[in-house]
């Protein structure tokens, strides 16, 4: 059933919220989508963000008919402000405080806020994000309760009603793939392994079965174990020839 009303998605061109993006446009009349920028080494994940977009329309009529404007919002202060591996020339390593130190703080919040001020011009209720705590990174901003509270203080803040949406919240990586495969068939599957990004060193060099990607980084770690076990599930499953070495 298609709900009326306009929902937001925080798309960046990665495998998550290019899921989030099929799960919205399966349920919303109206779909926007916005990106941010903030100074992150691996752009190449904003560069695929309209080649996505572009395949996904033409792949999906329907879908098409129902996602509107597209942003691409600068928050190069987070880039200022952060002293991250997404963000400066570092070694992806551990931090003292337990947490990887590609971990850019306040970016969901910060993301959130900035989709529902959108929202809030735009009169969309629903914002939709990809934040996931099954088989994460250990991110605080990805937890279910950080979005629920923040929810509710934007909704304060902006006197103005949210629902932020999490459909990953609770699936592995595994069942992202699975989910792209329920919403979109085999070609959704294809788009996000082609036309996505999730590489933290932003290598687009290699084509590997779950994607482009160093194969090394953690967002890759995620990525292609992922992917095996949804291949797993799948016995007959049958790839389209690789396109080697693109762009
Ligand atoms: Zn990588």
């Amino acid at each position: 059933m298609i709900m009326e009303g306009t929902a937001i998605v925080m798309f960046s061109g990665g495998q998550d919220s290019a899921t989030c993006l099929a799960w919205a446009l399966s349920r919303f009349d109206h779909v926007e989508t916005i990106g941010f920028d903030y100074g992150q080494k691996h752009s190449v994940e904003l560069a695929v963000r309209e080649t996505f977009l572009g395949a996904l329309k033409e792949t999906y009529p329907e879908w098409a008919s129902r996602l509107g404007q597209d942003q691409l919002i600068d928050l190069s202060v987070l880039g200022e402000i952060s002293d991250t591996a997404l963000t400066r020339e570092r070694e992806i390593e551990m931090t003292d405080a337990g947490l990887p130190n590609t971990f850019v703080p306040g970016r969901n919040l910060l993301f959130l806020t900035v989709a529902a001020a959108v929202g809030y011009r735009r009169n969309a209720k629903h914002i939709v994000g990809g934040m996931c705590e099954t088989d994460y990174s250990g991110y605080p901003d990805c937890r279910d309760d950080t979005i629920k509270a923040l929810q509710v203080a934007v909704g304060l803040g902006m006197e103005k009603r949210y629902v932020f949406h999490t459909p990953l919240m609770w699936i592995d990586k595994a069942s992202t793939w699975d989910l792209a495969h329920e919403l979109g068939g085999a070609k959704l599957v294809e788009l996000i392994r082609h036309e996505t990004h999730t590489c933290y060193n932003g290598d687009r060099s290699t084509l590997h079965e779950w994607g482009y990607g160093c194969g090394e980084c953690p967002a890759c770690e995620l990525r292609s174990a992922g992917w095996s076990i949804f291949v797993d599930r799948k016995p007959n499953w049958s790839f389209e020839p690789s396109k080697q070495t693109e762009q």
